[in-house]
């Protein structure tokens, strides 16, 4: 049987932190994610100045997690993010996100307004090629936009943007991001070599992600898309519990399997309590090149099917396009050097759904309550 989040919760009653307060108590304790298969992740945000004193805690949190009945493994992390100041001092939250559960949330990262994910439940759907075309149509639509790739396992930024070089360090510690095409990215890539395969164990993915979000100067930025490991494993939950997201875009093709594996997302997303923003149908038809007729190969529209089904916003369908392909793989995103041809059309129209869907839910949260009385 796995365990639930209350009884998690309360083995850890028996353990104080620093200042003496049971840890349940001190304010500094996310959501605690415990998954169908009982491993349990969350995270202890604490004081930069404190993390020393907080380090022994977190060994013997896990410790005792992994000793609740039903728990296969646990991943606590300790996450500096909150201002000096006590641990009462509120965490902020991208876009005005509200704190998942009741614990403390993911901290936001400073000047950025919202951060989006594009996941797929599977590598070669098209995601990569979908977070870049749809950043460069949110630019399009004059919102000021960041790329982080965190797909640590394939990296495909430096690739999909034919970026060469090198990202510079401020004072030895913060790093610039690189400028493309009027988006200021960053990927693990850019710090790596191409063909260095890499292993990452659940901490690295976790520090790996926080540096690229916190010590990166980003700067002002109206949206963040990131750009996530393609799959529903552990990673992609930790990721999708760590970063502050106002939502999350699931791309996937029309077959069947694929549609299993973005359903898996979608479950994933909602069980950290991100909104799901909707979905895009990537590969959804082919147009032939020469003679403009349309082939629904795949039998296309299973997605938008699905979306209705799942009750999550269809967000648009790209076409199985030559076009794309040689762009995407050439370095030179079809939005931005094919502006006014159809595809760049495509992407622009899913960006401005996506805005929507994100505004929507901004001002859906902040809108004030209106009793009419009679
Ligand atoms: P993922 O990030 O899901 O692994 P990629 O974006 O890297 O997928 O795409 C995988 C391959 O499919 C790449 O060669 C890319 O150029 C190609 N591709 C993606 N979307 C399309 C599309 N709509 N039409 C044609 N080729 C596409």
């Amino acid at each position: 049987m796995v365990p639930t989040k209350e009884q998690i919760r309360d083995r850890l009653a028996a353990i104080k932190a620093p200042d003496g307060r049971p840890l349940p108590n001190s304010g500094t304790l996310s959501e605690i994610v415990v998954s169908d298969d009982g491993k349990v992740f969350f995270s202890i945000a604490v004081d930069a100045a404190a993390v020393k004193a907080w380090e022994p805690v977190r060994k013997t949190v896990e410790e005792a997690v992994r000793s609740v009945p039903g728990v296969r493994s646990a991943m606590v992390a300790l996450t500096a993010e909150r201002a000096v100041g006590g641990p009462s001092s509120a965490p902020q939250r991208a876009g005005g996100t509200p704190p998942s559960g009741s614990g403390a949330g993911p901290s936001g990262v400073p000047g950025v307004s919202s951060i989006i994910a594009i996941a797929s439940g599977k590598g070669g759907v098209g995601k990569s090629t979908t977070a870049i075309n749809l950043a460069l149509g949110l630019r399009d639509l004059g919102l000021k936009v960041g790329v982080l790739d965190a797909d640590i396992y394939g990296p495909s930024l430096p690739k999909l943007l034919a970026i060469k070089e090198r990202p510079q360090t401020l004072g030895g510690t913060r790093l610039v991001p690189i400028s493309s095409f009027g988006l200021t990215v960053m990927s693990i890539g850019f710090l790596i070599e191409e063909e260095t395969p890499m292993i990452w164990r659940g901490p690295m993915v976790m520090s790996a992600l926080t540096q690229m979000l916190r010590e990166v100067e980003w700067g002002t930025l109206d949206m963040m898309v990131v750009d996530m490991p393609p799959g529903t494993g552990d990673a992609q939950l930790t990721m999708a519990q760590q970063v502050p997201l106002a939502g999350a875009v699931i791309v996937s093709t029309p077959q069947d399997l694929a549609l299993i594996d973005a359903r898996r997302g979608i479950a994933m997303f909602k069980r950290v309590n991100v909104p799901v923003l909707g979905i895009v149908e990537n590969m959804s038809y082919f147009l032939c090149p020469h003679c403009g007729t349309r082939s629904d190969i795949f039998g296309h529209g299973g997605a938008r099917h699905e979306a209705e089904r799942l009750n999550v916003p269809f967000l648009g369908e790209v076409p199985l396009d030559m076009t794309i392909r040689e762009t995407s793989d050439a370095g030179l995103p079809v939005v931005a050097t094919k502006p006014d041809g159809p595809h760049a059309k495509v992407y622009r129209d899913i960006a401005s759904r996506v805005r929507d869907q994100v505004q929507g839910r901004s001002r859906a949260r902040s809108a004030p309550n209106i009793v009419i009385e009679a």
